[in-house]
């Protein structure tokens, strides 16, 4: 219902005491690994570049790098009780197939079943984004609360929303895919088909490309940028030249900003949350990042009381560099003290 569970031959150790739980993040150029055991302790943890486009390829190097982890963690697949993977692409429930994971290149993939298989374990698969807002409902690093958005903003943008302790999919799995919200018509084409996506305006690619642009009428205009000492200038060389004080580097910074800071107002008004948690590549520019954000909200809530109560009742943050949010997400989806976040019961 809420979250896929595939069994494999080895599933069916419900008797057993509880085992070491493995959460792996999938993601555009990483796939991450935690081991943790019973009482969520890290046994080990590992890092590799990102799978294969190729499904076969990809399904043996995931199910390497988990035996790797779990070897490292000094046991076997045996003393495992459940993986939980986190995806960047659109996940069915009902089968724990991934489709769409474009960053990816994966157009289908069976993945909780082929890693069941080739694991012998039980692996619960769900979108990265929405694995992470059930992790950080569980893990509660910004204190208690069961309404919450995490925005997780890195080569995509997207949103894991948890509404009253459950993570809220939607119908097609697809609830939170905020970053195809259009908030310039006349605006870069996105990858999506439309225009002024806010991907196209706060994401990695999009950043990216604004610096482009920089570079590009700098020549024209006369207006130096030190992104021009850059060859091919990433976001994180962006938030980089901003920081030092690049005018051109800190308008798309501010744009940037004013984005996310419009769409955390939006999801305000849509869900009614009190904490909203920005993480993924972006939260890596850190402290100055959360300023122009902050800043952002302060315009909008200056000419309307309204939006201004409900923006200062609400808690905007960072996901912290030390906290896993990724893999913890992945584990989160495991229970069974997910405090009703993913139905374990109904997934069986
Ligand atoms: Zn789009």
């Amino acid at each position: 219902m809420t979250s896929t569970k595939t069994t494999g031959p080895g599933a069916d150790r419900a008797a057993t005491p509880p085992g070491l739980r493995v959460g792996v993040d999938i993601g555009g150029s990483k796939i991450a690994v935690l081991v943790v055991d019973g009482d969520g302790t890290v046994c080990a943890r590992r890092n590799v570049p990102t799978a294969s486009a190729e499904p076969d390829e990809a399904i043996a190097q995931i199910a390497a790098v988990i035996r790797e982890a779990v070897a490292e963690a000094g046991a076997t697949m045996a003393d495992v009780e459940a993986v939980g993977l986190g995806v960047p692409g659109r996940v069915d429930s009902a089968t724990g197939d991934v489709t769409f994971a474009v960053n990816l290149g994966w157009q289908h993939l069976p993945l909780g079943r082929r890693l069941a298989t080739a694991l012998g374990v039980t692996c619960i698969v769900e979108n990265d984004v929405r694995a992470a807002a059930v992790g950080l409902h569980r893990a509660a690093p910004f204190g208690p609360t069961d309404d919450l958005v995490y925005l997780g903003i890195g080569t995509g943008i997207s949103a894991g929303v948890v509404l009253d302790g459950r993570l809220h999919r939607g119908v097609r799995g697809l609830a939170g895919e905020i970053g195809h919200i259009v908030l310039d018509p006349d605006g870069a084409p996105c990858a999506c088909g439309l225009h002024g996506c806010f991907e196209t305006i706060a994401a990695g690619a999009g950043i990216a490309r604004a610096a482009r642009e920089a570079v590009a009428s700098a020549v024209s205009s006369g207006e130096p940028t030190s992104l021009s000492s850059v060859a091919d200038p990433t976001a994180a060389d962006v938030f980089a030249a901003a920081a030092a004080g690049d005018l051109a580097a800190g308008r798309i910074v501010d744009r940037a900003a004013a984005a996310i800071a419009r769409m955390v107002h939006e999801l305000v008004l849509a869900y009614d949350v009190e904490l909203v948690v920005i993480g993924g590549g972006i939260s890596r520019a850190g402290h100055p990042l959360l300023e122009r954000v902050q800043a952002g909200l302060d315009r909008i809530g200056a000419p309307s009381p309204f939006a201004a109560e409900l923006l200062a009742e609400t808690d905007v943050r960072l996901v912290g560099s030390d906290h896993d949010v990724g893999t913890r997400g992945a584990i989160a989806l495991l229970g069974p003290d997910t405090k009703g976040v993913v139905a374990r019961e109904a997934v069986g």
